[in-house]
């Protein structure tokens, strides 16, 4: 047998590789990892760690030889084993700590997910975060099903042309490389729901990924049975007109809700990630109505049930669209509800437009923003909205502060050696700060090796990256230097990887040239910079900034110390974060509202160089990391730029370069060492997606469904 069709039988003692491939659950945990890893090592590393893409192209030798290797079939074992026990754990930390919630779903809707690079439905720090929070649900038995979108042809691929202009292309996805299925209803018929959109019906068919216990239903209109254009709506993330993207968010939300339903499925709780999601409420309003409720009895109802989460603090990261778009593509969705239309209509209103933050605002009774700093930028930007949510008894808005997901970006060494001086139980004490003050004991030999072990396989990694550039027809030398190949692995090495846009001030560390070169050429203390990101494909501001660093990277008098990685996305990032030795950030502040890379780096011992905004505002203790502060606020943002270009030398020339080459006679940093276990020791506890997930539940998620059971109770209660 063999789930992906068309391909030949697996031997029987292995036949269930199929499914360790087909569950995303293999892409946290070690062991299937290594049955990968150890099937074909120069498949899993020329597919970029796809098991689904590995089973098309292994040879059938080579499965026969691992069904009788004894060695590989006791790794299989304990990673068919463990899959097993994932399905079955009855014992989990939400049954234990909610056994009241037994058989309750919470829906999550998000316009992307950042699962595994295989599955390229995600952009960045958004989809991130929600890929880590599916894995998070699944580790700790939260009862949640993801909804969003499949775009065939993903996110794009950047590559820079020999001006250092950012170029875009689309790849089809090849679906049977993906562990995706066909979403079935309960009488085993596909699901495909249609979604009312302008004058017409859209067809979407419904996906399904599974991740551990979560499942993801994913919608894609590319339907013979749809028009072109209509089938073309799913296609790409972000990669439409604005037309295009309310028009996803339409289907997003009332085919999100009308997919649940095909399926059976009826959540207790809907948390809207970010405002892309917002429709999710009209369709809810809708079904209220049809039952025979009136509107504001329905929009109570909706309240006690949603759960909204915004983003950002710039204002052009909230969707707004003219009301008369709006009303042109809802026009088929009021059916005979035309009288609630302007009720709806004015839930979004907000400057003149309608506005999903404000219609996700007004209608969700738990509302969060995403860091504490994050938190209190968002009350002041949405006053007014707040406002009215305390006049209709809605929560007050809230902050959880954004985490990350462990198991996915703790590296297999670092993992290793809190294994050997912790404990193996780690994946299950993420979020116990006592257990990682035990850090504090880990030999500094130990560690160090492990944070030299993952440099090196950054600096593998760029080098087979450069090389493979090096072969690209048309490339020019220049272009192969700046992807890093001059790069000195036992160099001081600085990361900033992140979208480039205009308030994360990507040029910061340039601001004075001369000085920037006194400290990466200095002698026998050579530093050097590791670019990497994309630019939103409208964005044309921030291309220019990348443009900027990659005249830098081909800029000799850097000596080759600066390099650009292109085609940022999770693999890339894997690398990153936890092969360099600093990771710097310096936004403009408060405009991060959390970030999440640098807590990435932070647990794999890369401490941060960071303005203290988002999460570091809260994360800094003094002696896990340095914050850039150079004063102010100032109104002028150029006496901000240098200010905090003055701090960031400062302490580059005083602090992190003086400490990372201090070394005693066996050549280990003891100074720096000390840093770097307190940055895992700190961070990695209050920073974890489990402490985050953890609070979901318990502030917002349990509340919620508790009080829409009592939906009979006359008024929501604080
Ligand atoms: C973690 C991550 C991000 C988010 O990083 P920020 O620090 O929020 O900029 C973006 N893209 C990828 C691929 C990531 O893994």
């Amino acid at each position: 047998m063999n789930r992906y069709k068309g391909l030949p039988p697996l031997p029987e003692r292995i036949g269930r590789l199929d499914e360790l491939a087909g569950n995303l659950w293999w892409s946290w945990h070690h062991a299937p990892r290594k049955v990968f890893r150890d099937l074909d090592y120069q498949l899993w590393r020329t597919t970029a760690h796809n098991p689904v893409r590995m089973l098309w192209l292994v040879s059938q030798e080579r499965l026969e030889q691992s069904a009788r290797d004894p060695e590989f079939l006791s790794v299989y074992d304990a990673a068919v084993a463990g899959l097993d026990a994932a399905y079955e754990a009855k014992d989990t930390w939400m049954a234990r700590r909610f056994p009241q919630a037994q058989g309750a779903t919470i829906a999550y809707f998000s316009a992307e997910f950042a699962i595994h690079q295989s599955l390229p439905i995600y952009a960045g720090g958004l989809g991130a975060l929600a890929g880590d929070h599916c894995k998070q649900a699944s580790d700790l038995g939260v009862p949640l099903v993801g909804v969003g979108f499949m775009y065939p042809q993903g996110y794009f691929h950047q590559h820079v042309s020999p001006e250092g202009w950012q170029l875009e292309t689309y790849e089809r996805l090849n679906w049977p490389d993906v562990a995706i299925e066909q979403a079935l209803k309960p009488d085993g018929s596909p699901c495909i729901v249609a979604v009312p959109l302008g004058d017409r019906a859209v067809l979407t068919n419904v996906w399904k990924v599974s991740v551990g216990r979560v499942t993801l239903y994913l919608l894609d209109t590319g339907l013979e049975e749809n028009a072109p254009q209509d089938r073309d709506l799913s296609a790409r993330l972000y990669g439409g007109d604005r037309e295009t993207r309310l028009q996803q968010e339409i289907i997003l939300g009332i085919g999100g809700v009308r997919a649940l339903r095909a399926l059976g499925i009826t959540p207790d709780v809907w948390h809207l990630n970010e405002g892309h999601a917002a429709f999710v409420v009209l369709q809810r309003i809708y079904e209220y109505i049809a039952e025979g409720a009136g509107f504001d009895d329905a929009l109570e109802r909706v309240r006690r049930a949603t759960i909204f989460t915004t983003h950002t603090p710039v204002a052009a990261g909230h969707d707004a669209f003219s009301f008369e778009r709006v009303e042109h593509h809802l026009q088929g969705a009021w059916g005979p509800l035309a009288d609630i239309r302007s009720r709806f209509l004015s839930l979004g209103e907000y400057h003149g437009q309608f506005n999903m933050t404000s219609l996700a605002l007004r209608t969700s009774s738990f509302a969060n923003g995403v860091s504490r700093l994050h938190g209190d930028v968002t009350r002041t930007m949405w006053e007014p909205i707040l406002a009215e949510r305390d006049a209709n008894r809605q929560r007050p808005l809230k902050a959880i502060t954004n985490g990350v997901h462990v198991p996915t970006w703790l590296a297999a060494e670092m993992a290793r050696v809190v294994e050997r001086h912790i404990g193996p139980d780690w994946r299950d004490r993420s979020d116990e700060a006592a257990y990682w003050d035990r850090v504090l004991d880990i030999p500094d030999e130990d560690l160090w090796s492990a944070r030299t072990a993952l440099k090196r396989f950054l600096f593998a990694f760029i080098r087979d990256r450069a090389r493979d550039r090096w072969g690209q027809e048309g490339v020019t030398a220049a272009a192969v230097v700046a992807a890093g190949p001059l790069l000195d692995p036992s160099a001081l090495t600085i990361g900033f990887a992140r979208r480039f846009t205009a308030y994360k001030r990507p040029e910061l560390i340039f601001r004075d040239p001369q000085r920037l070169i006194r400290i990466l050429a200095s002698p026998r203390r050579h530093v050097q910079i590791v670019f990497a990101g994309k630019s939103h494909p409208a964005d044309d501001a921030g291309k220019g900034h990348l443009q900027q660093i990659y005249r830098h990277a081909i800029d000799p008098i850097y000596g080759g110390r600066i390099a650009f990685v292109d085609d940022y996305d999770l693999h890339v990032a894997h690398f990153l974060t936890q092969g360099c030795d600093v990771w710097l950030n310096t936004p403009r502040k408060p405009l991060e509202a959390s970030g999440t890379s640098g807590m990435k780096a932070s647990i794999n011992g890369v401490p941060h160089l960071s303005i203290g905004d988002g999460w570091w505002a809260e994360g800094y203790n003094g002696s896990n990391g340095w914050v850039i502060d150079g004063g102010g606020p100032f109104d002028d943002q150029d006496a901000q730029d240098a200010a905090d270009a003055d701090a960031l030398y400062r302490l580059l020339e005083e602090q992190v370069v003086p400490t990372y080459y201090q070394r005693d006679q066996r050549g280990v940093p003891q100074a720096w060492l000390r840093i770097v276990k307190e940055c895992i020791r700190s961070v990695t506890p209050r920073f974890s997606a489990a402490r985050m997930l953890k609070q979901y539940v318990e502030e917002m998620y349990a509340p919620a469904a508790q009080q829409a059971k009592d939906s009979s109770a006359p008024q929501i209660s604080r």
